[in-house]
């Protein structure tokens, strides 16, 4: 499929000679040296067909010395490094360029958890890790690590954290980035800076993982994370309601946070068209609720004490808008099978829009009281744009981030949709912005949208950021064309 993105092409580069490349292999053996192109073909190709890539070689690493050795000859050669995890990532950024002068690095093998500590709330694992691993290893230890995202049996801690993903309790715990203590990386000389330090209060001096926490790549290879554990909550409940509106579930969200405060960790809302697309393509999905709604919420209310305190305080605050006619119906989960049931609805969301044709993906934030005015002015832009596009704006409204995506006319030719995209993505990006949010709220930036990058921040604020690029990778060598 052709790029949608606004993609300068790169300049003119030459791959790497094949005395570079016999060296690069020859530091993790030939093994995981991967050269062929259909063993390469998973690391080249994104999740959603957007973006596809040329190497010469995938390199595995195994050890953080291996990493080290790779980034010292890439300076030395002055060769391209694209660092990947698990190529979950939605904006193409682990990706290389079509030129095939860039030589992907996959720090899949570096995969131990190397201690976890239940007394001081920390654990410390390597990059390649999987989220569902580290959540795994806390729950071992009766602890939570609470970021959850779909992707998260295949994304690895150090996308997670190059990334600074959120998924669906950024709510209650906050970002990727507010669960680490300390990290491990390797600068793009070769050299390995250690700052696994586990403390929650450290005020000397700058405050440097923040730098490769969401740098994409762009600054350094995250080899090791010291990350945050939090108690496990003693039960959660999980609640699916139905409202007339999108105004009527801002004033539900207001009602809930205000009565649970830190227990309301999850509130994910969708539109009737959600359900639609889910009936018609996942099997055995079916809207648990007896009719149709404009607006659903799917909820998360935790309980610490145990013995039915989440499932009091669900039955309250829903009761209590059932009541006041703010909410149309509800249905609280009985049983484990029920909430994972209520919570498999909205991850199968994401697959259900490619059997829809084209999708345009817009994960934009604005503040949250401002959400209702984001939906309904966005889509009169959209109808207006291109009358039979279907919005489909669902997400993590209680952090104020919307995945506005758009479906194309039933009927239309996906690939005349695909490239209208900014007669679509332009108002809308507009829009965002006239309301004081931001155009990239969880997946960052990339290379999908790098050319709006340079449009959204302040002419001070990209000389900062390629000022840091300049200090810590002079060469350009580290995801060159990505993000900046
Ligand atoms: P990759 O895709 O491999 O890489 C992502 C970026 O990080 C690239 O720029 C890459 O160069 C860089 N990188 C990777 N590893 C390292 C490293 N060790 N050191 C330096 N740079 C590195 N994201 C959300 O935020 N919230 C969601 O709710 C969410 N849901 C998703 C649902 C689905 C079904 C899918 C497919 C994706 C979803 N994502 C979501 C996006 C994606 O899962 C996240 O961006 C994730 O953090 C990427 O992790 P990864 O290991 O796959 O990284």
């Amino acid at each position: 499929m052709a790029n949608m993105a606004q993609d300068r092409p790169s300049p003119v580069r030459k791959p790497p000679s094949a005395e570079t490349l016999a060296r690069f292999a020859a530091i993790v053996g030939e093994k995981h040296a991967i050269r062929d192109p259909a063993a390469q073909a998973a690391y080249l190709t994104e999740w959603r067909g957007l973006f596809k890539g040329v190497t010469p070689l995938v390199l595995r690493p195994g050890s953080v010395e291996e990493v080290a050795t790779i980034l010292k000859l890439a300076s030395e050669t002055d060769t391209p490094i694209v660092p990947q995890g698990g190529n979950t990532g939605l904006v193409g950024g682990q990706i290389p360029f079509e030129d095939g002068a860039e030589i992907v690095v996959s720090l899949g093998r570096l995969d131990k958890i190397r201690t976890v500590d239940p007394e001081g709330n920390t654990l410390i694992a390597e990059a390649g890790v999987t989220l569902q691993r580290v959540q795994e290893a806390a729950e071992n230890v009766d602890r939570l690590f609470p970021l959850s995202l779909a992707s998260e049996g295949t994304c690895t801690i150090g996308g997670n954290l190059s990334t600074n993903a959120g998924g669906v309790a950024v709510l209650a715990y906050g970002n990727a980035r507010d669960m680490v203590l300390g990290l491990e990386v390797v600068l793009a000389s070769g050299e390995v800076w250690n700052g696994l330090r586990a403390l929650r209060k450290d005020n000397t001096g700058y405050d440097l993982k923040h730098l490769f926490i969401g740098a994409e790549g762009t600054l350094g290879l995250i080899t090791a994370a010291v990350l945050k554990l939090w108690p496990k909550p003693a039960e959660t409940t999980t609640a699916f309601v139905g409202f007339a509106s999108i105004e009527a579930v801002g004033t539900f969200f207001r009602d809930a946070r205000q009565r649970s405060g830190p227990a309301l960790t999850a509130f994910e809302a969708l539109p009737a068209l959600a359900l639609t697309f889910l009936e018609r393509h996942v099997q055995g999905a079916r809207n648990p609720l007896n009719r149709s709604h404009n607006w659903y919420v799917l909820m998360d209310v935790a309980g610490y004490q145990g013995e039915g305190d989440s499932f009091a305080l669900a039955e309250q605050i829903i009761g209590g808008a059932l009541e006041s006619g703010l909410a149309e119906d509800a249905v609280i989960a009985q049983s484990l099978d029920q909430q994972a049931a209520l919570w498999r609805l909205r991850e199968s969301l994401p697959d259900t829009q490619r059997l829809e044709g084209g999708s345009l993906k817009h994960d934009v934030s604005v503040p949250v009281a401002r959400i209702p005015e984001m939906i309904e002015r966005g889509n009169v832009l959209i109808e207006k744009s291109m009358p039979g596009a279907r919005p489909l704006s669902f997400g993590h409204f209680g952090d104020g981030n919307l995945h506005y995506n758009v479906s194309q006319p039933t009927g239309m030719d996906q690939a005349e949709f695909m490239r209208r995209w900014w007669d679509i993505s332009g108002p809308l990006y507009d829009l965002v912005l006239e309301l004081g949010g931001s155009i990239s709220a969880e997946h960052g930036i990339g290379r999908l949208k790098r050319e709006q990058l340079v449009k959204v921040k302040s002419a001070t604020e990209i000389e900062m950021m390629r000022s840091i690029k300049r200090a810590l990778d002079p060469q350009n060598i580290l995801n060159p064309g990505k993000m900046l």
